[in-house]
């Protein structure tokens, strides 16, 4: 059995499947792409060929225009395999955000598997992660460290229902990232009991109405634009991480800035950007759910992309599982807070 080493390669445009003669995620346009989500630093434009599920593919066409999505699109269903120069390809949800996938892969009889972005949290606006027992997994690595444990998001949620009950006259308005993030806060919110109109910030508006088109339910949505300040009062606003503390904000209601991050772990984080309530609410895994992952699709080999590989590839070694650096340049670098937040290291 060939060890995916032989047939999996790190190139500068990023990792090669090389006799399916296809990158996945690359950071730059190649004639064959297949791609995990719809996250900038995920999906480039420009790719001749792309391949994946069918709401990666709708986001990125909304995000980047059809003619810039790829010129060849192909969707593929959860499980449904694909042969491709002899290599069998298929996608398994990763629990991220709408429409991302791992791509697993097997070329005679040697199995990889590459996680993309991953969570193993609930999020009622995307298919939960399914593991796939492999012979290496690539794995993220954005929280990989042990001080990232994120309490349940539910939790959260209730902080800040606790902090809006006690401030009426004051609007909420939470930093959230326009893709995944901003949805699931809206159903959790929603499944929170929360029922009134929740109000977006412009940029958000886009991604929410494709994802309620692609039959995630996100219930009374308005526009903060128009709105008069009164009317935000003991309201909740969601706009993108660099607006909350910005001239824009000072149209709101006395707002108390809130952010929604795995980063806001981090206090110092929170006080540099101004965050009066941090919300730790991530849709990446942490530091355990990283490791029950492993543990899960049991493999004896685990390579790192984006993030702090090391203090994760020292755990496995003593669990008796091979890590390996990939140290791909360019994950988790394009996008800024205001679209991601497996960005930045903390401060
Ligand atoms: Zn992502
Ligand atoms: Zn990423």
């Amino acid at each position: 059995m060939p060890h995916p080493d032989t047939w999996l390669r790190v190139l500068p445009a990023g990792l090669f499947c090389e006799p399916g003669g296809f990158f996945i995620d690359p950071l730059r346009a190649v004639d064959r792409a297949v791609i995990t989500h719809a996250h900038g630093d995920h999906a480039r434009p420009g790719h001749a060929h792309v391949l994946a599920s069918a709401e990666t593919l709708a986001i990125m066409r909304a995000r980047m225009g059809a003619d810039r999505a790829g010129m060849a699109q192909q969707a593929l269903g959860w499980g449904e395999a694909l042969a491709i120069g002899g290599v069998r390809v298929w996608l398994q949800p990763a629990g991220h955000v709408l429409g991302s996938a791992q791509v697993a892969m097997e070329w005679h009889g040697s199995r990889a598997v590459i996680s993309g972005d991953y969570k193993r949290r609930a999020d009622p606006t995307c298919a939960p992660f399914v593991p796939v027992p492999c012979d290496v997994f690539v794995t993220e690595a954005t929280f990989a460290l042990p001080v990232f444990r994120h309490p349940p998001a539910d939790a959260e949620v209730a902080r800040l229902l606790a902090s809006v009950a006690l401030f009426p006259e004051r609007t909420h308005v939470i930093g959230c990232y326009a893709l995944g993030k901003c949805q699931r806060l809206i159903a959790l919110l929603r499944q929170a009991g929360w029922d009134r109109p929740i109000f977006l910030h412009g940029a958000l508006a886009g991604l929410c109405t494709l994802y309620e088109s692609l039959g995630v339910k996100l219930g009374d949505l308005r526009p903060v634009a128009g709105t008069a300040k009164a009317q935000l009062q003991g309201a909740i606003v969601l706009a993108p991480p660099g607006a909350i503390a910005d001239r824009w904000a000072r149209r709101l209601a006395d707002p108390v800035a809130c952010l929604a991050s795995g980063w806001m772990r981090v206090r110092q984080r929170a006080k540099s950007r101004g965050v009066e309530l941090p919300l730790v609410i991530s849709d990446h895994a942490d530091w355990d759910e990283l490791l029950a992952t492993i543990g899960d699709v049991a493999a004896p080999e685990v390579w790192v992309t984006h993030g702090r590989e090391d203090a994760l590839i020292h755990v496995l070694g003593q669990r008796g599982i091979r890590g390996r650096a990939l140290r791909l340049i360019g994950y988790g670098e394009e996008e800024d807070a205001d679209d991601g937040e497996g960005e930045a290291p903390p401060a």
